[in-house]
């Protein structure tokens, strides 16, 4: 049996946490705050209940196989998983409307087709058929296999496919994600349907690769959920299994440094001066966080991937508002932005701020646990904004949070009649909830780029030390983050010959 130190209680460091004990290993997780599941959070006033992180799940089967793993429930007995349908419903700039189905290529096709006009189905439908290629080419390496030491080669290597042109009577790779919708899909309203995928994650559209295709992919093939009680119970189910398998928990715990011997790693220091010795330590927290805690000592190897160290926030406003929700309302609608180019320019631009009127998701959950009573609705709104956490940008994006009101009402006309209330988290909250720098929030890792959207591998240069969560591998979102807890608990559990979770 090993003594196990884990720093942060995010949802890979859990997920890595919880495995590991059922391992029959020794694990304590120390947090810096009070509670557990770093960026998912919950906010709650009077009566109203809000997720401040993420407020839908792709990929369950990660967090089924966590559950599958560590335990005798299921994860469906732990929490009320429910398929979020319609999948999303969109209002595009020019005010056509669509709503795809939840994961159904067939349904997508026919509502696209009859929303934007025949033949934009079709070529929705053709798009998926390749963004599955690129799926293919990489859901080993970039979800469930620890980096390959040869990275290169998936940064190198654009695995959406190329597609034939007519009348240049040979193949054409697009290589980035705009290309795709510029070539392929040929309707601006489809492109924005396809680079809003790349923007919810806070990746440009036309600097991402097309192996982003894989983004609006995972949604379509594995569906679309939502928690009932909010996604914060997904993170409570994963606490109180970690609690289960006898995972220690100290909150309040600040990890500010981790003690090396002999070129291990041998434990952490606490902020308040107490040592946690360890055989491994388990670090789910921000590239700068981790910097600090080895003191300046270079935590990567000449050959790893190097940490990310742009990335985009999110600001979200929560809204409480009096009368009952449309019965049929979307679970998610996007209000696309009317002016795609000055809002990716604002957003990636040489200055980067937020962009006037941006790209906002409307979240409206149908879940009586969320409001006082049936005659009212909680609605979450977020939009992607540079990782900016001082005063003054804080500041002005709480005035900020004004324009994405009045962009929610081309979704949710009379919005802002019904308003009670509302309550704005910026940037600065992130960084609250999980210390990370500007509040940016890591995006899953694509193959292609250069490498520049890969993740860092979850093994250092320190022995024993060994990293997770969204900023390492295999990067950022929910299911990728907990992919990284079963990445790390093979690595520390079978050694560095571990191959992949199966
Ligand atoms: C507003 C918002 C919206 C999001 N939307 C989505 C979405 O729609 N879909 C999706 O899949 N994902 C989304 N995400 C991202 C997703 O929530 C995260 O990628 C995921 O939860 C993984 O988090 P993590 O494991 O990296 O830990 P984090 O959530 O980053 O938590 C890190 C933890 O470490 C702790 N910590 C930091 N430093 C120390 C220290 N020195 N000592 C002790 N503890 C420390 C922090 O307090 C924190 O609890 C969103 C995130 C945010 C903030």
């Amino acid at each position: 049996m090993a003594r196990i130190a884990v720093i942060g209680a995010g949802m890979g460091a859990m997920a890595a946490a919880a495995r590991l004990a059922v391992a029959g290993h020794r694990v304590a997780v120390y947090e810096r705050t009070r509670t557990y599941g770093g960026a998912v959070r919950r906010f709650e006033r009077d009566g109203f209940r809000f997720d401040t992180g993420p407020g839908v799940l792709t990929l369950p089967a990660v967090y089924r196989d966590l559950f599958v793993k560590t335990g005798r429930e299921p994860l469906e007995d732990c929490v009320d998983l429910v398929q979020v349908d319609p999948s999303s419903r969109h209002v595009f700039a020019d005010g056509t409307e669509a709503a795809l189905p939840n994961a159904s290529r067939a349904g997508a096709v026919a509502a696209l087709d009859e929303a934007l006009g025949s033949g934009a189905g079709q070529r929705w439908g053709d798009f998926l058929v390749r963004a599955r290629e690129a799926w293919d080419r990489t859901r080993r390496p970039l979800l469930e296999e620890p980096l390959w030491p040869d990275w290169e080669v998936l940064a190198e290597r654009e695995p959406y496919p190329a597609v034939p042109h007519r009348r240049l009577l040979r193949t054409r790779r697009a290589g980035t994600l705009a290309e795709v919708g510029g070539r392929e899909l040929r309707d601006a309203r489809l492109t924005a349907l396809l680079e809003s995928h790349a923007l919810a994650h806070g990746l440009d559209p036309r600097t991402a690769p097309a192996s982003a295709a894989v983004l609006p992919y995972m949604e379509h093939a594995f569906g679309t959920w939502y928690v009932r009680g909010g996604l914060r119970e997904l993170a409570r189910a994963v606490h109180e299994r970690c609690v289960a398998r006898r995972v220690e928990f100290h909150f309040g715990a600040e990890v500010t440094g981790i003690v090396e011997k002999d070129g291990r790693a041998a434990g952490v220091e606490l902020a308040d001066g107490r040592v946690a010795e360890a055989d491994h330590v388990v670090a789910g927290v921000a590239p700068g966080a981790l910097e600090g805690l080895v003191r300046g000592a270079a935590v990567r190897g000449d050959g790893d991937v190097p940490a990310q160290r742009r990335a985009a926030s999110r600001l979200t406003v929560l809204l409480a508002l009096r009368g009952g929700r449309d019965e049929g309302a979307a679970h998610r609608t996007v209000v696309h932005a009317q002016d795609r180019d000055a809002e990716l320019e604002a957003l990636f631009g040489t200055a980067p701020g937020p962009a006037a009127r941006p790209t906002v998701t409307v979240l409206r959950p149908d879940d009586a646990s969320l409001v006082p009573d049936r005659g009212h609705e909680a609605v979450t709104l977020t939009a992607a904004v540079p990782a900016q956490a001082g005063p003054a940008q804080t500041e002005a994006l709480r005035l900020h949070a004004e324009n994405l009101i009045t962009v929610a009402e081309r979704a949710l006309p009379g919005l802002r009649d019904r308003l009670l209330w509302h309550e704005v988290r910026t940037p600065a909250d992130v960084r609250e909830a999980t210390g990370a720098e500007g509040g940016a929030i890591p995006a899953p890792a694509l193959a292609a780029a250069g490498g520049r959207l890969l993740h860092p591998s979850n093994t250092t240069r320190t022995a024993g030390l060994f990293t997770v969560g969204g900023w390492s591998h295999p990067g950022g979102g929910l299911p990728h983050a907990g992919m990284s807890g079963a990445l790390v608990a093979g690595l520390i559990v079978e050694g560095p010959d571990f191959r992949g979770s199966q």
